[in-house]
């Protein structure tokens, strides 16, 4: 069978990525998130290709990391702030997940459980994105309860930035000072709170464990790292043109005919629309490659087409391979013509879309 919309993945791009964390952060330990399927990049093989290279993984729903301890017997997998209970907690147990603990009320119910066997704990402060986490008194209370409760083997102590994407220290320098003195006025516990966009622009909020994202799917939030450091895509969307059309001056394309050719044009009808994962609100102009060259949305994506204007490049035909983003266009420029971000593009690329993997990882 012969895939028109599919997705490919590139296990030494994943790996080279891994590097540039490694690089950048040389002294912490590295927690991989694989959150949403591995921002869609598929749990399961990220943590295959990532095995061994980092210290441990992170899920955000308990379903995930049951998913991921099925292929990864002996990881270190943390389950992310979520909502818990006496069940969740005995399966984190049983599991041997390391579990947030992001209010006072579940540091309570966790520090009166009887457990199987004790869990790691990651308690998580507040520090300035008011999501989860809890303030200073309570993480406080919290920590000093945990400390000696039989059901916690460890305790770390995380924060999340709201603003390690701006290039501008000050805040972000901040979040991490109450960070680290409500840590240390409790003793020592390993810190944790640099995400990709910290880890390379704010190298002194790396502490114990440095948490990536998005960098090591190949995007850099913050736009700043130098040409030598480069980030590598490592899913591919790629789709093919299943027809081809001369439109005359005046005729317009797709629904509502929103894109209006101005001169005589040739559009390429491509197997790939919302229904895909492809954003609908992407307007004309928006850019896929096509033989290597750049050619721009013209019309309103459908649920299983989209229409570009290929009048500029030569030979386009019926079979051709285009790339919706990829090597030869970042996810983040797509994103960005489309008021999203590249996280969003990865994670709902629908089920329909074939994903192919390299043989041998
Ligand atoms: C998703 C997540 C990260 C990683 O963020 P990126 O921007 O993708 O690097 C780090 N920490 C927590 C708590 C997260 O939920």
């Amino acid at each position: 069978m012969h895939n028109t919309t599919w997705l490919e993945f590139d296990a030494a791009a994943l790996q080279h990525n891994l590097a540039q964390v490694r690089a950048l952060a040389p002294q912490s330990a590295i927690l991989a998130m694989l959150k949403a399927d591995g921002y869609g990049h598929g749990a399961d093989w990220v943590a295959e290709v990532l095995a061994g290279r980092v210290q441990g993984f992170g899920a955000a729903r308990i379903e995930e990391a049951i998913a991921l301890r099925r292929s990864q017997a002996d990881a270190r997998i943390l389950l992310l702030g979520t909502l818990l209970d006496a069940e969740i907690l005995h399966i984190c147990s049983t599991q041997r997940f390391d579990v947030v603990i992001h209010r006072l009320e579940d540091a309570e119910l966790l520090a009166a459980l009887p457990l199987p066997a004790p869990v790691r704990v990651w308690l998580k402060l507040n520090i300035g994105m008011n999501r989860l986490g809890m303030h200073p008194v309570d993480f406080s209370a919290a920590h000093r309860l945990l400390n000696l409760a039989p059901s916690v083997a460890s305790i770390t102590h995380m924060g999340h930035f709201s603003d390690a994407d701006n290039l501008n220290e000050n805040t972000t320098r901040e979040q991490c000072k109450l960070l680290t003195t409500t840590s240390a006025s409790l003793g020592e516990a390993p810190l944790s709170a640099a995400n990709s966009a910290a880890i390379i622009a704010h190298p002194q909020s790396h502490l114990d464990w440095v948490r990536p994202g998005i960098m090591l799917y190949g995007d850099d939030p913050t736009g700043s790292l130098p040409d030598a450091q480069k980030l590598q895509a490592v899913m591919q969307f790629k789709s093919r043109v299943i027809a081809v059309k001369e439109v005359v001056t005046g005729d317009g394309v797709g629904y509502n005919r929103r894109w209006r050719a101005n001169q005589p044009c040739r559009i390429a009808t491509v197997a790939a629309g919302y229904a895909d994962g492809y954003p609908r609100n992407a307007p004309d102009g928006t850019p896929v490659v096509v033989r290597g060259q750049r050619a721009r949305l013209a019309g309103r994506v459908s649920m299983d087409l989209l229409t570009i204007d290929v009048s500029d490049i030569d030979g386009v035909r019926v079979g051709d391979e285009v790339e919706l983003w990829g090597n030869q266009l970042s996810a983040s420029e797509v994103a960005e013509h489309c008021e999203t971000i590249s996280y969003e593009l990865f994670t709902r690329v629908t089920r329909r879309v074939a994903r192919c993997y390299p043989k041998g990882l």
